[in-house]
């Protein structure tokens, strides 16, 4: 079976059909573009053929590019790669074009034969990309289908023709959206913006039609017309020159310069609006390959997309029969609790939610009634999924509801004694082949699961906060958790559409002892009297998300404090991070808690909005004369963090660096354009890196000591991935 077939109806329309066996929803590959190209050959040549319709044999048209093949596209370009990848996109310009053209004479633009898309459901990427090269769309009255070019959220940009297409057909302010953010729409959404032309609801049979009575004029494209003039004007016309200084600013505010992508495609667009069509697809070509060549958006397709998929399909999952789950007891109804019960009714598991005292339950649930009634609000959500969502739930403070449930997961406070005793008291419930899992962010598993009667049942799922929003769960296998217990978390994260890491039990497992460093790091920079201004923005100008100053008001001063202390109790002598605590202490005493307390590194408005940099902590902690460089706070920012996930892998804490990669721009946001902290020291290379931590060591001391697997790495001219690409661990290697 070939990813496309052909056939040739008695009414002289020959139908392509995209069906790719054994898959669900049609991906596009190399092999399937070149059967594609041979089927409009054929047909142009067919006096037969009156027409061409391209329709999918599946419920939707197509996801887009197979990206598996995007990644490996620099590596099978040869021994020029950025000529290689130019020949080879401008080979899939030449076979859309042939489309468009659709055998016409370039002169007389006369004598084509008139090409439609028949799109059932979801058309994305190639997918819409090839539709847009036809003479006409229809696609299907499928509220549910999505249409649009997302590639930029995976760090590329529609590099078949679809951003000359689409700029050159609704203007570059109307496509910005699209192009820019890989804003989706639905069929008549899609129709109104000007993507595609008619909304039916036999596709197939519209576009039959209209392809068996189109005129030659029907079926010119706009640019190929005499006197065309891009819609909104082009750069050089006053409202066009609005947009392109406007799109620039606005490029460089969301991506501080790091995405190549964005600023790719903008200039793809802008230069292509200077020039003829078929030049225009030249430049877009030469820019895809200029992104295509740059390693970020290599590392961004394997961590965003494709060892982010692997993860969810259960890369590491034990071998053990299917754990779906039925019915889960959320013990404590509090801000996790609540998150937690809201996430699994969502995906239709029954939940059991309890707290000590039965207001406290009921507000638990509250938190999904007020969830789903903004989604009411904004016709995300009917009545009617409401009350089912909601009938899901049980609000109660009796522990006998917990009978039938297959899993525990417990998120009441931070106390060793409420949780062994909560335990205990589920477990005397519970079905004997239940699995009990603990939400604790900083306790050990392995300690908590000694008030448990069978420890091997026993785990950690850790949930970032807001749950319904944060897309990563950390699952902690304590020393004796078993491996029914991780497939039983790994099948739960997948009902509830996140995206797991598994990991080992130390101290603040990964996410956090990644984070805590690069918090620390900046607060260090305070007291040394290093900007604040500078600390923040070097930190987003590298990609993160929230500058350290801004995190620690967020998660709060006097959470640091119990860190702080409970961790300077484990470690004793050897506790690292007294100049850290000297500020955290201080601003405690002051009552700066962060945003809580609306003061922290940051001043804070009476409704809470953040101001600037506070000057009561520079007033404590004088700014010094001589400031460091960006890239000197830059390095200490990322290797902060950096340097804990690469100890994390060679202590065994994370045995595979995907989940490492996926796991630190899901969690805690790093920088995602270098695809994760293993991708970004591969993109570095590992001898630049540890010349880096020599240095920072020298000058600051061991805790920039670069780890020896580093060291190893780097002396053999190797990279973590050609390593541990393929989910070694660095213990086994
Ligand atoms: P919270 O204080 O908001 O909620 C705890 C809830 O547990 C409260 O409603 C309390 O009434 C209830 N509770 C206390 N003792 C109980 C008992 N004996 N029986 C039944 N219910 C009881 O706390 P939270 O922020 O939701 O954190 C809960 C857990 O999740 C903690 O272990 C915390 O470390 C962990 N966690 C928190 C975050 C976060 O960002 N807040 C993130 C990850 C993990």
């Amino acid at each position: 079976m070939a990813d496309f077939t052909y056939e040739l109806g008695t009414d002289g329309v020959a139908v392509i059909t995209w069906d790719v066996p054994e898959k669900s929803m049609n991906v596009m590959s190399l092999e399937g573009f070149a059967l594609l190209d041979s089927f409009i050959d054929k047909a142009l040549a067919d006096d037969a053929v009156k027409g061409v319709v391209i329709t999918s044999g599946k419920p939707d048209f197509a996801g887009g590019m197979d990206l598996n093949v995007i990644a490996k596209m620099k590596e099978d370009a040869g021994a020029e790669p950025a000529k290689g990848l130019y020949e080879g996109v401008m080979q899939m310009h030449a076979v859309l074009r042939k489309i468009e053209r659709a055998g016409m004479d370039p002169k007389t633009l006369k004598g084509g034969k008139p090409i439609a898309a028949a799109l059932p459901g979801t058309a994305l990427g190639i997918g819409l990309e090839l539709p847009l090269s036809t003479h006409r769309i229809f696609a299907a009255d499928n509220p549910k289908a999505k249409i649009g070019l997302p590639e930029i959220m995976v760090g590329i940009f529609p590099g078949a023709g679809g951003t000359t297409r689409l700029v050159r057909k609704m203007g570059a302010m109307v496509a910005a959206p699209f192009l820019l953010e890989g804003k989706l729409s639905d069929p008549k959404k899609a129709k109104a913006a000007g993507i595609i032309d008619e909304v039916v609801d036999d596709p197939v049979a519209a576009a039959k039609e209209w392809v068996l009575n189109a005129k030659d004029s029907d079926i010119v494209k706009p640019w190929d017309a005499k006197g065309y003039k891009m819609p909104g004007g082009a750069p050089y016309h006053p409202a066009g020159f609005m947009t392109f200084v406007g799109a620039s600013a606005m490029v460089h505010g969301k991506t501080m310069g790091v995405y190549p992508a964005a600023k790719a495609l903008l200039s793809a667009v802008y230069e292509g609006a200077l020039v003829p069509f078929d030049q225009a697809l030249s430049i877009e070509a030469r820019w895809f390959t200029n992104v295509l060549m740059n390693p970020s958006s290599s590392a961004m397709i394997r961590s965003l997309f494709i060892n982010k998929q692997a993860l969810e399909k259960g890369a590491n999952r034990p071998s053990v029969p299917d754990q779906t789950v039925k019915k889960v007891g959320v013990l404590g109804a509090g801000m996790m609790g609540a998150g937690i019960a809201l996430v699994s009714a969502l995906a239709g598991i029954q939940v059991v939610l309890i707290d000590a005292a039965q207001d406290a339950a009921d507000r638990g649930k509250a938190y999904t009634e007020a969830y789903l009634d903004k989604g009411i609000a904004r016709k995300k959500v009917t009545p009617e999924k409401k009350d089912a969502v909601l009938g899901l739930i049980t609000a109660t403070t009796d522990y006998a509801a917990l009978e039938c449930c297959d899993l525990i997961v417990e998120a009441v406070f931070e106390d060793p004694k409420v949780k062994a005793d909560v335990t205990a008291k589920a477990e005397a419930v519970i079905p004997e082949n239940a699995i009990f899992a603990t939400n604790t962010s900083t306790l050990p598993i392995t300690s908590l699961a000694k008030a448990s009667k069978r420890p091997e049942q026993f785990i950690g799922i850790h949930f970032f906060s807001p749950v319904e929003k944060m897309l990563l769960v950390e699952i902690i296998k304590g020393r004796e958790t078993g491996e029914v217990a991780v497939a039983k978390a790994l099948d739960f994260v997948r009902q509830i559409k996140k995206t797991p890491i598994v990991v080992n039990d130390e101290r603040f497992f990964y996410a956090n002892r990644c984070i805590i460093p690069y918090i620390n790091e900046g607060i260090r920079m305070v007291a040394e009297g290093v900007n604040p201004t500078l600390i923040e923005n070097a930190a987003k100008m590298v990609g993160m998300p929230l500058g350290p100053l801004q995190l620690v008001d967020e998660t709060s001063i006097d959470l640091g404090v119990k860190i702080a202390k409970a961790t300077r109790a484990a470690m004793g002598e050897a506790y690292p991070d007294d100049a850290v605590d000297e500020v955290i202490f201080w601003m405690a005493d002051q009552g700066r808690l962060g945003r809580k307390t609306k003061s922290g590194f940051y001043d804070y408005d009476e409704a809470g909005k953040r101001q600037g940099l506070s000057e009561v902590v520079t007033g404590h902690y004088p700014e010094a004369t001589d400031q460091p460089d960006l890239h000197h706070v830059q390095h200490r920012l990322l290797m902060a963090q950096v340097l804990e996930a690469v100890r994390a892998f060679e202590a065994g804490v994370l045995e595979d660096i995907r989940e490492g990669d996926v796991g630190a721009i899901l969690g805690w946001g790093f920088a995602p354009w270098s695809g994760g902290p293993f991708s970004w020291l591969d993109i570095i290379g590992a001898g630049r890196a540890v010349e880096i931590c020599d240095a920072l060591e020298a000058q600051y001391g061991a805790r920039f000591n670069a780890p020896a697997l580093l060291r190893d790495i780097a002396a053999k001219g190797d990279g973590f991935y050609a390593r541990f690409g393929g989910g070694q661990a660095a213990k086994a290697a």
